[in-house]
């Protein structure tokens, strides 16, 4: 199995306050690993770090081997140059849980954007790409139409595209489905779902407990900055060792 998220003793501050106090975490190639825990566990800030929009304090991250936010010069951590970040953040694929997109833009141009600016594709190439994903999200047929034209699952399914036509190692899902209308909640899921089964490589801090428990390879449990249980869903959801899992299970399914 190759590793392609590792995270070693992860600390993370604002000011005072210690969201993350030690989190040691390993996700293979083509893993799904779901993060639930109440509000304030750290979730959101775990995966943030992931993607390097959060800094932190002590421990390391690693992203298909590389060592990523920070490096060591003359024995000191330093942070990385914007420029070594950028790269870095772009080994990974976020989702947001409010879209994001750019509401002048088509959903064909929201696609493109990075593909022709960062990664410096032809805009034929790009169009070709962002169309192969806007029909695996199955949106290629509003293409033309801005977000404002677009219901919210739909806008999520295009920053879905977005995202993984960038080619990431990872995907990271930060409640992708908690701003959609109920009604619209399933067919975000099954865009992940389906990508997942391809054998995408995905982190997802999620409140809906029957998709982790269905599309998770692991599932880990977040208490107060801590990782306090973690494992396959079946065992974790079945047989919850801790009584803080136990008590969270009992008020959110
Ligand atoms: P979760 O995703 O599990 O709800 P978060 O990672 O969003 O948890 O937040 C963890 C803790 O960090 C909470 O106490 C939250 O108030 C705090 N926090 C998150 N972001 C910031 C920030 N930018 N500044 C200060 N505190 C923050």
């Amino acid at each position: 199995m190759t590793p392609i998220v590792e995270v070693r003793a992860l600390h993370k501050r604002f000011g005072e306050l210690e969201v993350l106090k030690g989190i040691d975490l390993v996700v293979n190639e083509g893993e799904v690993v779901s993060i639930i825990g109440s509000s304030g566990s750290g979730k959101t800030t775990l995966l943030r770090c992931l993607n390097l929009l959060e800094e932190f304090h002590q421990g390391e991250v690693r992203i298909g081997g590389e060592s990523i936010g920070y490096r060591q010069r003359n024995g000191q951590r330093v942070r990385a140059s914007e420029r070594e970040i950028a790269g870095q953040r772009a080994m990974t694929g976020m989702v947001f849980q409010a879209f994001n997109l750019f509401p002048h833009m088509s959903a064909l141009d929201n696609v493109t954007l990075g593909l022709t600016r960062v990664r410096g594709m032809s805009r034929r190439q790009a169009v070709e790409l962002a169309d192969h994903w806007l029909e695996r999200v199955g949106m290629r047929e509003r293409r033309d139409h801005r977000p404002a034209q677009l219901s919210g699952g739909q806008q999520q399914r295009v920053a879905i595209a977005r995202a993984i036509a960038m080619n990431p190692r990872v995907m990271l899902f930060d409640e992708a489905t908690s701003a959609l209308d109920p009604e619209r909640v399933g067919e975000v899921l099954e865009t992940i779902r389906s990508l997942a089964q391809e054998g995408m490589t995905m982190v997802l801090v999620t409140h809906e407990m029957r998709f982790a428990r269905d599309v998770s390879d692991k599932v880990v449990f977040m208490d107060g900055g801590r990782i306090a249980e973690q494992g396959p869903p079946a065992t974790l959801f079945s047989t919850p060792e801790s009584a803080r899992l136990q008590a969270f299970l009992k008020t959110s399914s």
